[in-house]
Formats: structure tokens, C-alpha cells, sequence
């Protein structure tokens, strides 16, 4: 019998630690979140962590068929709306298949962005080029924080977050269009923090340094042919970075868990940096 209440004593222990550690893993418990950009990448990335973390996740992106297989894949809690985010009415269609499938919208991540190849000089600027990616990295976002607003303000709570850069906070980085698109995301959030905290509704922002997402690679090929993760990887390291860990996706989506959970909930009109220290070491290097 004492090995019958051992084993009793043991199966507790086991299940005591298991629910410590589901709880652990619970941070947006009964949330819904929409996350542009999320057939792929940092997005993908993030809509698992959401979804492992208690969230239902609408995945709203331009590539149809990734985004429905990236939904397959993260199961019963991912749904995909096709969503072209330059276009205010498929942002609006979005938020509202949110709310009408879930009944609420808790979580906006404006993640959706391109970079574009132009020269790098601002002579050579591609005006045309230049109006697309803001189309998408600057009208999208602010298209997505508008329609969040509109659901959110009436609740008075939410949280919206922004995919922004370290290219947005300094120069000499990426060409000058890019630039301007996440300095202007970083300036957004700070504005919109201001008039939303009134209303309960936080408004924070993410800059990454370089990740080795399929857009890193493949908006790296005209400066680097040729590039792959690991040549990448090689070239962060070099920067100068934090020692003994690689910037991968899932640094970015703790990034968001953490700004989308209870955890931050005193924090807004923040700019959360993810990037081993490049920024700080850069603006030494002078
Ligand atoms: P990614 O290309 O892997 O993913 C971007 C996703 O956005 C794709 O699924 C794409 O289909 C989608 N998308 C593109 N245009 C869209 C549109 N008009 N409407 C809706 N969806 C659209 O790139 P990623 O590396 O995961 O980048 C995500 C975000 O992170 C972007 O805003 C990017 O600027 C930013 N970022 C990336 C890095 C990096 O090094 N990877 C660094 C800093 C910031």
C-alpha cells in the first residue's frame, strides 16, 4: 500500500505542475487578436505563441493560400481572412469578421510590411515605389489602428501593437523609404497612445533588428547575392550583438506576448527594441 500512495503522491505532484505550468503558458486567456501579416514569419510566429497562450487568432494577409495553410496548420483557434492592408475596406472587413466571429477584438497587431529595391540614394528615390511601401507599412497600419478604434473605443480596452524597425530609429541601414515608413510606425504609435490611454486602450510598438525571415533574405539579395540564414546569421554576429543567442521570430512574438498580455498592462507609447544591443553599440561606434 505505501507503493500505492507513492505512486498516488506522485501522480498530484505530476498534475499539480502540469496545471502550474498551463497556467504559466495562459497570458491571453479568452482573447481574440488580428494580426496582419501572419501567413508567414514574425506574424506565423506570433499567432502561435497567441494561440498557445490561451488567444483565438484571425490571420489577415495578402497571400491567400500560405495564410489558409498557415491557419490549417495552428488549428481550431487560427481562422484567415484574405486582407490587402493598403486597402482601408479590406482592414475594415477584417476587423469586422473578428468581432462578428468571436465577438470582440481584444489584440490588433499591425504587422503586414515591405521593403522595396531602390538605389540607395535619395537622388535615385523611386517616388512610385516609395508611395507603395508606404501604402502598406504606414497607411496599413494606420488603417489597422483606425478600424481596431472603432471596436475598441466603445469597449474602452484593447491593446494594438505595430511591427516597427531599428531602421526606423536610425539612419544609414536600409535604403531611405523603409526608413521612413517605421520611423513615421514609431511616430504613429506614440500619438495614437495619447489619445487612446483615455479610453483604456494601450498602443505599442516592436523594432526588430535583422531577423532571417524570408522578407530579410530576400530584401538583402541586391546589397548581398546570394545570402542565406546562416551567411545572415554570420553578419549579426559580426555587428557585434549579444553573445550566445540568434534574433529568430520567436524573440519578436515574446516581444508581443509580453505587450499583449496583463504582464504590460501599464505600458503604452512604447517603442520595444529587439535587437542584442545593436542600437546601443552603433550609437557608440561614432
Ligand atoms: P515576411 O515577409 O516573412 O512576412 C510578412 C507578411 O506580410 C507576409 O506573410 C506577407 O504576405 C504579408 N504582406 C505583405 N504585404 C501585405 C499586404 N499588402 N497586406 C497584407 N499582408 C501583406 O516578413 P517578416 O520578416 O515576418 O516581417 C514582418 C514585419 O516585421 C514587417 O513589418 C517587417 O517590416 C518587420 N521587420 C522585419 C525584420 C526582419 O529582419 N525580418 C526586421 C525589422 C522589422
Amino acid at each position: 500500500s505505501s507503493s500505492i500512495s507513492r505512486a498516488l503522491l506522485a501522480r498530484s505532484f505530476i498534475m499539480r505542475e502540469f496545471c502550474a505550468a498551463q497556467r504559466r503558458e495562459s497570458k491571453l486567456e479568452g482573447k481574440v487578436a488580428l494580426i496582419t501579416g501572419a501567413a508567414r514569419g514574425i506574424g506565423k510566429e506570433t499567432a502561435a505563441k497567441f494561440i498557445t497562450n490561451g488567444a483565438k487568432v484571425v490571420i489577415a494577409d495578402i497571400r491567400r493560400d500560405v495564410g489558409q495553410e498557415t491557419a490549417r496548420q495552428l488549428g481550431a483557434n487560427a481562422s484567415f481572412v484574405a486582407c490587402d492592408v493598403s486597402q482601408e475596406s479590406d482592414i475594415s472587413n477584417a476587423v469586422d469578421y473578428a468581432v462578428s466571429t468571436h465577438g470582440q477584438l481584444d489584440i490588433m497587431y499591425n504587422n503586414a510590411g515591405i521593403a522595396c529595391r531602390t538605389p540607395p540614394s535619395v537622388v535615385d528615390l523611386d517616388l512610385a515605389a516609395f508611395d507603395k511601401v508606404v501604402s502598406i507599412n504606414v497607411r496599413g497600419a494606420v488603417a489597422g489602428i483606425k478600424h481596431a478604434s472603432r471596436v475598441m473605443i466603445p469597449r474602452q480596452a484593447g491593446c494594438i501593437l505595430c511591427t516597427a524597425s531599428v531602421t526606423g530609429m536610425m539612419g544609414g541601414l536600409a535604403q531611405h523609404t523603409y526608413s521612413i515608413t517605421k520611423s513615421s510606425v514609431i511616430g504613429m504609435v506614440k500619438s495614437v497612445a495619447a489619445e487612446l490611454c483615455r479610453h483604456g486602450i494601450r498602443v505599442n510598438c516592436i523594432s526588430p533588428f535583422a531577423i532571417p525571415t524570408a522578407f530579410a533574405l530576400e530584401e538583402m539579395q541586391d546589397y548581398f547575392p546570394g545570402l542565406d540564414a546562416g551567411a545572415l546569421a554570420g553578419m549579426i554576429h559580426n555587428a557585434g550583438v549579444l553573445r550566445g543567442a540568434n534574433c529568430e521570430p520567436s524573440d519578436v512574438a515574446n516581444a508581443a506576448l509580453y505587450l499583449a498580455s496583463d504582464d504590460a498592462k501599464y505600458i503604452s507609447g512604447h517603442n520595444l527594441v529587439v535587437d542584442g544591443g545593436f542600437t546601443s553599440i552603433k550609437s557608440l561606434n561614432f
